[in-house]
């Protein structure tokens, strides 16, 4: 008799308590997030193609791996009395926990990599605006570095790399890895000059031999899906053949899209599909590990429409959600941006 038995290699982690990742009715991160995005998966009838696993919160001897000791007790503190962490990021009483566990949500998916999974996703990770020892931007932990941090230690990796297409800039990543050539850093953001938080420029390339192994490409305002494709594909892929990693980390926000109501690009619902479809492809060429953290989105229906289409490029799903697309503001600038990255990181990557 064949057997119709075909292991599951995808998996998500997921926990009830990752809904009190709440930073209030009147702050755009709002935590219903992850259970709608799980509803419409399973709506969807994606879900089934993904065993689920529930998360533990992260040790505070993980976070400390990363984070200054001061820093972890000052979230401490604030999670005992509810506060500001900055103007920006509301701190509700009992955050250290909620947080922990978010963390703990990208680290377990993170293992779920060396038993046998080829992609793992946590709804609730991609924290990137946390360094070392501050942060703000609705992040308390990094749970992208504790994770980096957790696999080096347990699994002795040495070749990791972050894809972070957040809109905004992941600051924090790249403070804490500047100086490290095991961690290529690889970041799609709106122009810092036009959004928080401000950085991430195409000159700020890594320090001294780790130069080369940060790279920042800023968009202007406007840029459409078919730009953000072009300058994708004239970037990631050969750098990621070039780098050979032993893991990749996808932190796949979703405020790029056209109606997020705190950025200005303006993707649609299949650009998602096409870059989440392609980096899985890379990672099958690659290190055939893959932790997608789904990282920021706003607009509570567009966000789960563009998760969504990032589930289905992940597994290759045609099914996925269409719009039109809306042209880009300006092309021209775009391609500007681009040449202008190619030309900074020639003596480093052959593109
Ligand atoms: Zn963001």
């Amino acid at each position: 008799m064949i057997s119709l038995f075909v292991p599951m290699k995808h998996a998500i982690v997921y926990h009830e308590d990752f809904n009190k990742y709440d930073l209030g009715t009147d702050h755009p991160l709002i935590g219903d997030k992850p259970k709608n995005t799980m509803a419409f998966l399973k709506e969807k009838s994606i879900l089934s193609d993904f065993q689920v696993f529930t998360p533990k919160k992260a040790e505070e001897a993980d976070l400390l791996t990363v984070h200054d000791p001061s820093y972890v007790e000052h979230i401490k503190n604030l999670s005992e009395t509810g506060g500001w962490l900055s103007e920006d990021t509301p701190a509700p009483k009992g955050i250290y926990d909620i947080a922990r566990l978010a963390t703990g949500g990208s680290i377990c998916a993170g293992e779920k990599l060396f038993e046998g999974f080829d992609i793992a996703v946590n709804p609730l990770g991609g924290f990137h605006h946390a360094s070392k020892g501050h942060s703000s931007g609705f992040c308390f932990f990094n749970d992208i570095a504790v994770t980096i941090e957790h696999l080096r230690q347990k699994q002795k990796l040495k070749r990791f790399l972050i894809i972070d297409l957040d809109v905004h800039h992941g600051n924090g990543t790249q403070d804490i890895y500047i100086d490290d050539k095991t961690v290529l850093n690889l970041s799609f953001h709106q122009d810092g000059r036009t959004l928080y938080p401000g950085t991430g420029s195409i000159e700020t390339i890594g320090r001294e031999d780790a130069a080369g192994y940060t790279i920042n490409l800023p968009l202007p305002p406007g840029t459409g899906g078919r730009s953000y494709l072009q300058a994708f594909q004239e970037i990631v892929p050969p750098i990621t053949k070039q780098f050979d990693p032993e893991i990749i980390l996808y932190q796949s926000g979703v405020d790029s899209h056209h109606a997020d109501p705190l950025a200005d690009l303006n993707l649609t619902y299949q650009t998602y599909y096409h870059l989440a479809y392609q980096i899985a492809q890379l990672s099958k060429e690659t290190s055939k590990k893959l932790l997608v953290l789904l990282g920021g989105g706003y607009n509570s229906t567009a966000c789960i429409k563009s998760y969504y289409n990032i589930f289905c490029g992940l597994v290759g799903k045609p099914e996925y959600l269409e719009e039109e697309d809306i042209p880009d503001a300006d092309p021209e600038a775009v391609k500007t941006v681009i040449s202008h990255l190619k030309s900074s990181l020639s003596e480093y990557w052959n593109l």
